[in-house]
């Protein structure tokens, strides 16, 4: 998880609907820009461009109407994450604000080989920090026997792009490549650490677990 603010206010739809017996928090324009402020990925795992995308509920609604329509509570996840995470939750870190500090209060880490699973680090004492690693965790590393084979898949993704990342590392810091070419690796870099890429924290940590990585890129973890 890293940090991504929400538009606002959002789509006035939302109160329209609020007001109907029926309404429903799938209206115009909710879709588009929770897509947009969401950077087309699972604010949860941060796949990017999900096949199966869901606007979630972040504190479960259980019927309540407010909870139900209000933008500030809708978030834009895949389906692992919104049925592993279902009601279970309620009082997780929140990646709209920038406070909460989802990527630093929390270490996220991969070893780029086959079949390992994340390790999901709490680094201070709370609820909040702690019920947000226990979700993660079960995102990451699965639960029932389904969702075993669908973290498994999340994973294969995630170390495909942890080795793509690392491979980029590799060449900034080679000798062989001159300044300009050195310049071009550094901007693909820059462009993995933005809020925008996938599985940004998992690239944020790598940075941060090495002092040279950390002297050259730290101001770009966001
Ligand atoms: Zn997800």
């Amino acid at each position: 998880m890293v940090h991504l603010p929400k538009t606002q206010p959002g789509p006035p739809c939302l109160e329209v609907e609020k007001a109907k017996a029926n309404g429903t928090y799938h209206c115009e324009g909710v879709l588009p820009l929770i897509q947009k402020d969401f950077k087309n990925k699972c604010y949860l795992c941060e796949d990017k461009a999900p096949l199966s995308i869901n606007i979630e509920h972040f504190k479960p609604h259980r019927g309540d109407k407010e909870l139900k329509f209000d933008w500030n509570n809708l978030y834009y996840a895949c389906s692992h994450c919104n049925n592993t995470k279902s009601d279970k939750y309620e009082y997780l870190l929140d990646c709209t604000r920038e406070a909460d500090g989802v990527d630093r209060r929390i270490k996220y880490k991969i070893n780029p080989f086959p079949k390992e699973k994340a390790v999901i680090t709490a680094l201070e004492d709370s609820q909040a920090v702690n019920d947000t690693v226990a979700l993660l965790r079960a995102i990451y590393n699965g639960t029932t026997e389904l969702k075993l084979i669908e973290s498994a898949n999340l994973r294969s993704k995630l170390l495909k792009e942890i080795r793509r990342f690392q491979d980029l590392l590799f060449d900034y810091y080679d000798n062989e490549f001159d300044d300009e070419e050195k310049q071009i690796i550094k901007d693909k870099i820059v462009r993995e650490l933005r809020s925008a890429s996938c599985f940004t924290a998992f690239k944020r940590w790598i940075i941060r677990e090495r002092a040279d990585f950390f002297a050259d890129f730290n101001q770009l973890l966001g």
